[in-house]
Formats: structure tokens, sequence, C-alpha cells
């Protein structure tokens, strides 16, 4: 074993029952023995390479932010507040402009604030594959959604030299392409997955071979949707304020006049309609059978970010498809979005998870936060089911298993006994409780002192 953890709860990510008094053995970058009610009793000594024992503590999974732009990061408080969202869209463009070593600056700072908040994976939209090193520097398991928009040939092919840069060199793949190149070296805990866009700046060519791509070879797929109403505007009728952002970008709009459709049907009816279940709403209902196999279809592993403004068919597309739906709580205010749909969303079947956004539109990284203001948004929201948005719906997304080794373990307060989530959640909601230690793939990424 390589380490033997003992903490005074333990929160089960299978059945998210709290139970007392547990020891947890950690083995190749999994939970594999859970111990409870005490029955060690020659305590920690000889039953793993390390111990810890953390007393009045409670292990829960590690927070899965299932949205960041890492390659943001320098952008932190650096952009002003109440912008219209595309003259922010502005400001980020020429933020990314500035010189590399600041990018990287960022980078590693957000990874600092990750590890120390309790974070232990994440789904990251990436340019250039900047934060690859970075997160696994600091120990963090991270996919990477490589950003595509623009040109469909040119986008792949910058997509295809990140890979080769970073991840692999398919020299199967290919060929005499390949050249000289020497293989990345290897980035323990970072996969690599796809992210067209949004649907203004991405046509169905691009999101079908991106989406396509992902499909084929199991990773992720994440993309935004449904952002603003300026965004739902210029998908129906070409027109409004992304019209002369995407002008004054030099895109060429000369023959668009919208899509006379939602960009949330858009993309789950149309462009990536054929990956997708498409089973009838409503059929079937508390029949599994009959249900669409959202898991066998992989729809889980894609991530809509936002869909802050489902219109018309959206909600039945999204029922019928089952994708994963990322909200991002603080961020969301940021822009002072209407309230986000979470009851309408529940009732899809869609699975939910919480992202941060990137630190140009978020004061922090800090998943505790996350779920703070989406309780601000939504008071009577179940705080267990906002902590499965938090951590194992993220899993379910990024494909992993319930068993790993990725814990977030937290200080209780002194005499706490208590094995009522909802109250422990109640209370840590409002009050960010203090990380003591945490795990990513098994390994101690944080340890208070
Ligand atoms: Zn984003």
């Amino acid at each position: 074993m390589d380490y033997a953890v003992r903490v005074s709860h333990y929160l089960d990510p299978a059945t998210f029952e709290l139970s007392r008094d547990v020891i947890l053995l950690l083995v190749g970058g999994h939970v594999a023995e859970v111990i409870t009610g005490g029955e060690v009793s020659g305590g920690l000594d000889g039953l793993a390479m390390q111990t810890l024992d953390l007393g009045d503590a409670a292990c829960l999974p590690g927070f899965v932010n299932a949205h960041c732009h890492l390659d943001l990061s320098h952008l932190h408080r650096q952009v002003p507040r109440g912008l219209a969202f595309t003259d922010w869209a502005r400001a980020i463009i020429s933020g990314r402009q500035l010189p590399e070593p600041i990018i990287q600056a960022g980078i590693d700072d957000a990874c600092s604030m990750l590890a120390a908040t309790g974070t232990t994976a994440v789904l990251d939209i990436s340019v250039s594959g900047d934060s690859a090193p970075a997160l696994a520097r600091h120990g963090i398991r991270g996919v990477l959604g490589l950003e595509v928009l623009g040109e469909p040939s040119r986008a792949m092919q910058h997509c295809d030299e990140v890979i080769r840069a970073r991840f692999e060199l398919d020299t199967e793949r290919l060929g005499s392409d390949a050249g000289d190149a020497a293989a990345p070296a290897a980035l323990p805990g970072i996969e690599y997955g796809y992210s067209p866009h949004a649907p203004y700046s991405t046509g169905a060519e691009l999101y079908q071979l991106a989406y396509g791509r992902a499909f084929g070879e199991g990773r992720v797929c994440t993309t935004h949707v449904a952002e603003t109403r300026d965004e739902l505007q210029f998908i129906g009728d070409g027109s409004g304020p992304f019209r002369d952002l995407l002008a004054g970008l030099g895109v060429d709009l000369s023959s668009f006049t919208g899509y006379g459709e939602t960009p949330i049907t858009l993309l789950l009816r149309d462009w990536l309609g054929p990956w997708l279940p498409q089973g009838a709403p409503g059929v079937g209902a508390g029949d599994p059978s009959l249900q669409p196999q959202a898991d066998a279809m992989g729809s889980l592993s894609l991530v809509l970010v936002h869909a802050n403004y489902p219109q018309g068919q959206d909600l039945q597309w999204i029922e019928r498809t089952k994708p994963t739906i990322c909200w991002c709580p603080r961020s969301h205010a940021y822009f002072g979005h209407e309230p986000w749909p979470l009851r309408e969303y529940f009732d899809t079947g869609a699975n939910l998870v919480l992202g941060t956004d990137s630190l140009a539109s978020n004061d922090g990284l800090d998943m505790w936060g996350e779920m703070q203001a989406a309780v601000q948004a939504h008071p009577g929201a179940p705080r267990n089911e906002l902590l499965r948005m938090a951590t194992v719906n993220g899993r379910k997304a990024l494909g992993l298993p319930t068993d790993i080794a990725d814990l977030a373990i937290w200080e209780l307060p002194p005499g706490f006994q208590n094995l009522e989530l909802e109250k422990l959640l109640n209370l840590w909601v409002g009050q960010h409780p203090r990380l003591v230690a945490s795990f990513s793939r098994g390994q101690l990424i944080a340890r208070a002192i």
C-alpha cells in the first residue's frame, strides 16, 4: 500500500453516505480498501509505506473543476467589471497577446490556487496546451480541451501541432509527417480532449471534425453554448453585438443571416445529431430500458458550458441526448445573467457539473466559492446535489471510475459528531472549511502544516 489515511468521517463517492472512524488504504492511484469503525487495533503502523492520521477531518471526493481557462489566469483582476460580454471578449483577446512568461506565471499561480482549495482534477480549455506541464508539476489531474475555432482545416492542424508538441507523437498516424521530432515527455495524469469554441465562432464542419475525433478516440469534447442573449440573436438571425465583434475580427459575414435556430438545438439536433442518442423526450419515463443509453453513447463526455438561456425545444433535446452541462456560478453572477435554470436541468436528467470559468471573470478558483454562489442564486438547492455537481458528476464527465484516490480532506469543527451530510455542507458552503490534505491519483498534492 502507498498510503494509509485515518479520518473521523468519510463520504463514500458511490453512495454519498458519511461513515465514521475510517482508515483508507490507497494504492496505485485507487482507494484499495475502506476500513470502517476503527477495527484496526494496532493503529496505522505497518499498513502502508506512508501513514497519515488526520483526526477530526472529513474526507470528500476531490473537487472536479469542469470548466476553467488556466491560460487566462494572468488576467486576474485586470479586466474592468461591468463590461458587456462582447466588450469583455475584446479585452480577453488583447490579454492573450501578453508575453509568454506572464501567461505561464499566471498558470502556475492558478495551479497553486487549485491545489490549495481541494481541486484534484480540471477540465481546462486550452489554446496551446500551456497548462499541461504546470498541472503535472502540481500533481493535479487534467483534461485539456484543446480549443478550435475559425477555419476548420487550419484549426485542426493547430490542434494536431499542440498534440504532437505536448502529448504524443503518433508516428503510426503521422507517417513521414512526424519528421525527426522527439516524442514529448510523458505528463502523468494529463490527457487531452477537444473544444470547439462556441457556435458563434465555430461552424458545423469544425464541430463535426472535433466531436467526431473525440467520439472516435473516447475523449472529452466541451464547448460554450447559449451563454448570452446576444448569442441567441446572432445564431438566430445573424444580427446584434456578435456580428460587430466578429466583423471587427475580420470574419466575412456577408452571406450569414443566422441559422434560424437556438444554439443548443442547433448543436444537439443538427450539428452533433449523428453521434448523440435521439430518443423521444418523455418516452419510457421511469423505465430505464427505454431511456437513451447516455453512458454507452458517450454523451456524458460532451460537456456543454454555460447553457444559460435554453429556449424553444432546447430542454427536450437535452433530455433526449443527456449531455453534461456545466454551470459556472460566480462567472455567471459576474456577467449579471438571468438565473441559471438549475431545476429545469435537474428535470432533464442531464449530468450537471460546476466550474469556475477563468480568473478573467472570477475572483478565485475555489469550488466552495462556486457552491456558495450557487446557493445564493438558488437558496433551496440541495447541498448534497451541489456537492455531486462539484465532485462525482465531474468524474463521470471525464470518464473517471468511482474508486480513484482523488480526495480532499477538510477540518471538522471541534467535537463534530453529526453524520448528516446536508447539515455539514450547509455549514461549509458558508464558511469554506480548512483543507487538511488532498490527493490526486493517489499522490499527496496538498497538506496543511
Ligand atoms: Zn469558458
